[in-house]
């Protein structure tokens, strides 16, 4: 009798605060997914990201949808409101245990850059993030790309964006353009919500 299972799915996680999200992001998500053959990537912006817990961050629904905004054209990616729907703050082993829960199928990659992955021993329950995910570090301007010799942390040199949201936010609030460090639509968001300007939006504000 001939098998008639296929292959498992090979998912991309792309995890990020994404305020906003930019082309870096865009493009370490592409890069790994041409390389690791990776049927799509899930990007999950976090809830309140316990790392930046001293710091203001803009309202989920604005980075969910800036997120939207800037991976609709491609059709191998998506979003997953797992982090930003589940209360408190977002760790890491919970959007995979999460996302595990839901693909249970499929084959997972975690895709973070350079200086994310520098902290990864400082996450909750890192040991048993490596069974749930294979890591795929990639390469960022400014920062070392290291695997500290951990297995299951796999490295992959990406084309350089010297990008990053905290300087697009700066840009923003000093008058900068933000056109092609960021999609198009996601100029537009922020220009129509008047993000990053003066104020920080209300936590409540419904959009
Ligand atoms: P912030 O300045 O607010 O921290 P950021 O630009 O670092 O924003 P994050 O949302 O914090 O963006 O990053 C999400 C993920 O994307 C992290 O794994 C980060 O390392 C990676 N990343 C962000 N920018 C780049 C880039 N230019 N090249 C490669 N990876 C990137
Ligand atoms: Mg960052």
């Amino acid at each position: 009798m001939t098998s008639t299972r296929t292959q498992p799915r090979r998912l991309g996680i792309m995890g990020g605060t994404f305020d906003p999200i930019h082309h870096g992001h865009l493009v370490a998500a592409s890069e790994v997914a041409a390389r690791y053959d990776l049927d799509e990537v899930i990007f999950v912006p976090t809830g309140r990201p316990w790392q930046k817990a001293d710091q203001l961050v803009t309202p989920a629904e604005h980075r969910y949808l800036m997120t939207v905004v800037a991976t609709a054209s491609n059709p191998r990616f998506t979003v997953s409101r797992v982090d930003i729907d589940r209360a408190g703050p977002t760790y890491t082993v919970d959007t995979l245990r999460d996302l595990k829960r839901q693909y249970a199928e499929s084959e997972l990659f975690f895709i973070t850059g350079a200086d994310a992955l520098a902290k990864i021993m400082s996450w909750k329950d890192v040991d048993e993030m490596w069974d749930l995910a294979t890591f795929v570090g990639v390469t960022r301007p400014g920062h070392v790309l290291s695997n500290q010799g951990l297995e299951g942390v796999e490295l992959l040199e990406i084309p350089a964006m010297a990008i990053s949201s905290t300087d697009c936010r700066e840009r923003v609030r000093e008058g900068l353009p933000v056109w092609y460090l960021v999609p198009d639509g996601v100029v537009q968001h922020i220009a129509k919500h008047h993000l990053y300007s003066s104020e920080m939006p209300e936590t409540e504000d419904p959009l």
